[in-house]
């Protein structure tokens, strides 16, 4: 992670040492590098210049207003899963013309505010779905812009927990009950049936199966126009993988990829539809912002066991679910690497549950009062976290070169409990 350097024996980011930071701010703090997300972006924006194209970024992975008023700025569009997201982009100054609102569980409220602010596209993921937006379109006397998200049956070879493109996924229309679906949609008054979206799994290290989900959309745009169906816009979704330091395979450089997407997608189209066009579009969250950010926690104990030694820190996880939500393994590094004897520890925080832990069998040479950093937690860390034991949520820093901002404080106490009332 080029934007955290261990410079004269202590980790940055970017231009500033991360123990000013903890100063400043306390710990835990994520910590995220603008650099490192402006790079990111532009790993797909760069390939897609001068093409009828469009990045929306999955926002559930990191929704902070500042990541998403850069990413705008940068011309991103943003995919969406709440009508709370919708409120997102905008009090960021995104567009609601470019967003596009994914999920399997649309409220009328949603659909209403959504359609109320002219989104781009709705990515249906049933046949009663279809029809609620129908109706809600008529009341209001709108057409509602849909895409299917049609479930590829491919096996993203990723965790069960992230792997959405299989038949026995909630996800998506099943890709034999699709040619059916999309006639439906055809059929209603109030809609406009404008695309098609897939997204088989995330952490994909490897490209080959989100391209052969892309050939099974690209056969069935060409079944659909060969019945009058003709779709404007061909949603790949997301998924690219992250180097979580793992030690697996690197994953696919993100311009290879799109770029890979490209070459498909202009062969077919002079194969088959005399260059006519289709807008391509992207749904990538992880790959975005997974890289960018590290979270910042303090030791508070070494309490050696039996069989196990602990490191107790002040992170847990409430502020990082993806370890005992999915197994992941999540890189921890020391800000200021001292010399010694390493020991293995279990990373455990303070919440009250044996899944509490960050990491495990880790060797380390740590004291009480030293800094870790666990890297690559910019995706799924804080838009996961929660108040569970009233722990307020952690703050969220952005570096840019010299410059720190913070762009969410701690929460307090007192705000967890602001909204509850007694009895009487
Ligand atoms: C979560 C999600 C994404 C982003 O997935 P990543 O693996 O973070 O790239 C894209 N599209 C949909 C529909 C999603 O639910």
């Amino acid at each position: 992670m080029s934007n955290f350097p261990l410079q004269n024996g202590v980790l940055h980011a970017e231009g500033v040492p991360l123990p000013q930071i903890a100063a400043q701010f306390g710990t835990p703090t994520y910590v995220y590098s603008k650099a490192q997300l402006l790079d990111n972006f532009a790993g797909y924006a760069r390939p897609c210049a001068g093409r009828d194209a469009l990045v929306c970024y999955a926002m559930k992975a990191n929704s902070n207003l500042a990541i998403l008023d850069l990413l705008a700025r940068q011309g991103a569009g943003f995919d969406i899963v709440s009508g709370g997201e919708l409120l997102r982009v905008i009090a960021a100054g995104g567009d609601p013309g470019k967003v596009i609102f994914s999920g399997v569980g649309k409220t009328v409220r949603e659909i209403e505010l959504a359609l109320d602010k002219g989104i781009l596209c709705f990515n249906v993921e049933s046949i009663p779905e279809l029809h609620r937006i129908n109706e809600v379109a008529g009341r209001l006397g709108k057409r509602a812009p849909v895409s299917l998200r049609v479930n590829p049956n491919v096996d993203a070879k990723t965790h069960p927990y992230i792997a959405t493109g299989l038949k026995a996924s909630k996800f998506g229309v099943a890709f034999s009950d699709a040619l059916a679906t999309y006639r439906s949609a055809a059929a209603l008054p109030h809609l406009d049936v404008v695309g098609i979206d897939c997204h088989i799994g995330s952490q994909l290290l490897d490209d080959a199966p989100l391209l052969e989900a892309l050939d099974k959309l690209i056969e069935l745009i060409d079944t659909l126009a060969s019945e009058g169906i003709v779709l404007h816009h061909l949603d790949v979704g997301g998924g690219l993988g992250i180097d979580y330091g793992a030690g697996d395979a690197a994953p696919v450089p993100i311009a290879s990829y799109v770029e890979r997407v490209f070459a498909r997608v202009d062969a077919w189209r002079a194969d088959k539809y005399d260059g006519r066009p289709i807008k391509v579009i992207f749904e990538p969250g992880r790959s975005i912002v997974g890289n960018t950010g590290v979270l910042l926690m303090n030791v508070e104990f070494i309490k050696p066991g039996e069989e196990k030694n602990f490191c107790v820190i002040d992170a847990a996880m409430n502020d990082m679910a993806r370890p005992t939500l999915y197994q992941a393994w999540m890189d921890v590094q020391p800000v200021t690497p001292r010399q010694g004897e390493a020991v293995t520890y279990d990373l455990v925080g303070p919440v009250c549950e044996s899944g509490d832990w960050l990491a495990r069998d880790r060797a380390l040479v740590v004291e009480p009062g030293d800094l870790l950093a666990m890297m690559a937690a910019g995706a799924y860390g804080f838009t996961m976290s929660s108040n569970y034991n009233t722990r307020g949520r952690a703050a969220e820093v952005l570096v840019d070169g010299e410059n720190v901002h913070l762009i969410r404080r701690r929460e307090e106490p007192a705000e967890l409990f602001a909204l509850e009332s007694l009895v009487g």
